[in-house]
């Protein structure tokens, strides 16, 4: 029997989403930006799932802009705000953190060593939390754009949103949040917090992989990053993946649906998880235990090598993770675990992240099958290299 704890890296999709798609990968194939009735259909389909989505988040429809996923959506908040930005004569002057997924951190960077932009990339608390005062004092009169992520995708911490974003709002600086882990599983209100730009993937809610969104201010000027046919109000172009868009639309109103049930029992699931894991000798959590996401459980584990674990509990059917999945291969410790602090040489670092599909027997698979893979590697000297 297999278990899977890793709904960080990606989630199965939902049976009824796959329903809504499927009409759209055959039948409805008409381009939506045709004036046909094969367009037309194609076009009410992606509207509806538009609607669904900005009533997720609580924000017009016209604010929002369908991607190929995440990191596209955070690539063109990055750049595309600058941009607009600077070509505005605003500033030259953009502030991320150091625990950012590598769409936006990799983007900051590039914007720093071949845009000429001024990047200021605030670090994060031992805690795996970002200090609001700190960030905040990083903006100056060039400050341009901030992005901070809503939640982060390997400890599950979640950031000082709503403080940072009324802050920004009061000062005229843009702000950008990734809220692709954080949908569905933490509050999020995107107009109370002054959020101009938020980014989401459909493949961490139930939804397809290859579709995300883009949730961007009207008011916030935006250049292009793919130049084209001007879908998407001229920011983003290409032919519409309408069943994507369709899935991704269904996949967050299924989400809204459920999240009122669905998160108080991910809590129950994570604690107990947590509480397995931790009666193993020496493990410890890694990341703040009050504002983390609810479906993620982060452990050190000291004494073992993080892929020796990983695969000896793969080999017994549970499927984890060393860190981000969006980089895995690589044998480096994550820029996060790094930016916490972590001691990666002398202990293996684990992220299982439960979700819909996770039960308590699942939960209590896992438990077992880690503490008995630890006793192993323990040992057997650790697996280290
Ligand atoms: N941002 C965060 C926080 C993520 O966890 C991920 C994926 O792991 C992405 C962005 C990238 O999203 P996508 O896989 O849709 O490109």
């Amino acid at each position: 029997m297999s278990v899977y704890l890793d709904h960080a890296a990606t989630t199965p999709l939902d049976p009824s989403v796959l329903d809504a798609m499927w009409p759209y990968l055959q039948r409805e194939y008409g381009n939506p930006s045709s004036l046909h009735a094969a367009g037309r259909h194609a076009r009410e389909a992606v509207e509806e799932a538009r609607e669904q989505v900005a009533d997720a988040l609580g924000v017009s429809p016209l604010e929002v802009l369908f991607t190929s996923g995440g990191t596209e959506a955070d690539n063109l908040a990055v750049k595309g705000i600058a941009w607009g930005a600077r070509d505005r004569g605003a500033g030259n002057h953009v502030v991320t953190t150091a625990i950012e997924h590598h769409a936006v951190i990799e983007a900051v960077e590039w914007l720093g060593a071949h845009q000429g932009f001024d990047v200021t990339v605030v670090p994060s608390e031992a805690d795996g939390v970002v200090d609001a005062e700190r960030l905040l004092a990083a903006v100056t009169d060039q400050t341009v754009l901030v992005s901070m992520m809503t939640a982060n995708n390997e400890l599950g911490t979640v950031q000082p949103v709503e403080v940072v974003g009324p802050a920004l709002a009061d000062r005229g600086v843009a702000f950008h949040t990734d809220a692709v882990q954080a949908f569905g599983r933490a509050p999020l209100r995107v107009r109370e917090w002054g959020i101009d730009a938020l980014a989401l993937s459909a493949h961490k809610f139930n939804g397809p992989k290859g579709v995300g969104v883009l949730v961007l201010a009207r008011d916030v000027p935006c250049e292009q990053v793919l130049h084209g046919g001007g879908q998407e109000r001229g920011v983003r172009s290409g032919t519409l993946n309408t069943a994507g868009i369709v899935g991704c639309g269904a996949a967050a109103a299924l989400s809204v649906k459920t999240q009122d049930d669905e998160i108080p029992r991910l809590d129950a699931l994570g604690q107990r998880l947590r509480q397995g894991l931790l009666a193993v000798d020496g493990v410890w959590v890694n990341g703040s235990l009050t504002r983390r996401l609810p479906h993620n459980v982060h452990v050190g584990v000291p004494g073992c090598d993080g892929e020796a674990l990983l695969l000896a509990l793969d080999v017994a059917g549970v499927a984890a993770s060393t860190g981000s999945a969006c980089q895995s291969g690589a044998a480096e410790p994550s820029h996060v675990l790094q930016a916490i602090g972590a001691p990666t040489d002398t202990a293996a670092h684990l992220r299982f992240t439960c979700g819909r599909g996770t039960d308590e027997d699942d939960v209590d698979t896992a438990i077992h099958a880690f503490t008995e893979a630890v006793a192993r590697l323990r040992t057997a000297g650790g697996g280290f290299v």
